[in-house]
């Protein structure tokens, strides 16, 4: 049996309200298992709650309720242990503009108690191709050069378990490349278990095992990718009737909504047609003015995927 890398039981965050802000429940309960050697990706749209996870597994945000393991090991019973198993590359490009990439490097390695003959700096600055920038001002790195000076500091304490938020939102192409490649060999490798959280679909396509989907706190699917890409063959029509419509058509493999005046009808294009779409409208007495059919976005994804799982 495989074991599991992180263990998530009933997590629960709730932000304080602020002067100008109501308090958040950012995460409702999230169960999850993270299976060792796995890439697994957390996937969602924006305000999901997803750097709030990621957060807690790093200690840098405090959980309101449940339970986190990491590599076995509780973090309210054993915290150091739990927290050297992990390293984290943030979404926020927070930099101490005073360290050159190595020393930062190194500042972070004393940090975690590497001590100086286990440090690996000028292997890690090269794997991350910063060697050129060894001694550089942090404040003349690019943005690009600063994202891989941060995923050069999560690596510095040997972690287990390697998290990576947001790593290529807003990188070029090469940058985002770059990556990728590294993390893939530090999973093939290393046997590194590698998380990642990402809004991009596609990448979670190319780069997962397994995806967990989560939506408004909370994990609404997950899945392997192969099977959860097939969950995703979403398309959606928005039909705009002649006058207003009393009841919605229904029809299996159709998840029927009212968007405003306009019927809105999602479906998986494997089993049902356009034709099959309109039929079901056509028997539901509804006259057609006009109809689009678009791709589903994520969010629409999201909800469907919400709505089919409160309804098992
Ligand atoms: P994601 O990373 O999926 O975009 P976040 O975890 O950043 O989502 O945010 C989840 C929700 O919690 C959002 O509504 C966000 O506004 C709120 N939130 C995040 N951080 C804080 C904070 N420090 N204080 C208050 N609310 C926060
Ligand atoms: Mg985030």
């Amino acid at each position: 049996m495989t074991q599991s890398a992180i263990e998530i039981r009933g997590l629960k965050k709730t932000y304080a309200a602020q002067k100008n802000a109501p308090a958040k429940e950012a995460l409702k309960g999230i169960d999850l298992d993270i299976p060792e050697g796995s890439v697994f990706g957390l996937l969602g749209p924006n305000g999901a709650g997803k750097s709030t996870l990621i957060n807690i597994l790093a200690g840098l945000v405090i959980k309101t309720a449940g339970s986190v393991k990491i590599w076995g090991f509780d973090q309210d019973v054993n915290p150091r242990q739990s927290r050297a198993a992990i390293g984290v590359m943030p979404q926020e490009l927070n930099l101490d503009p005073f360290f050159a990439p190595r020393a930062a490097l190194e500042v972070q390695a004393g940090l975690y108690g590497v001590p100086k003959s286990e440090r690996r700096s000028d292997e890690i600055l090269a794997m991350v191709g910063l060697e050129d920038k060894a001694n550089a001002y942090a404040r003349t790195l690019s943005g690009g050069m600063r994202r891989r000076l941060l995923l050069g500091k999560a690596l510095v304490h040997h972690p287990r378990i390697l998290v990576l938020d947001e790593p290529t939102a807003g990188v070029d192409i090469e940058l985002r490349q770059m990556l990728w490649d590294n993390v893939r060999k530090l999973n093939r490798e290393r046997g590194m278990t590698i998380i990642l959280t990402t809004h991009y679909l596609e990448e979670a396509e190319e780069m997962c095992d397994e995806i967990a989907i989560v939506n408004h706190g909370e994990v609404a699917a997950r899945d392997s990718t192969a099977n959860l890409l097939g969950r995703l063959d979403a398309k959606a029509m928005v039909i705009h009737p002649e006058g207003a419509v009393e009841t919605l058509p229904e029809a299996p493999g159709l998840d029927v909504s009212r968007k405003g005046d306009a019927i809105f009808v999602q479906y998986r294009s494997q089993d049902t047609s356009a034709e099959d779409v309109l039929g079901a409208v056509r028997a539901a007495g509804i006259r057609i003015r006009d109809v689009k059919t678009q791709e589903a976005d994520l969010e629409d994804v999201f909800l469907s995927l919400t709505r089919s799982r409160a309804a098992v």
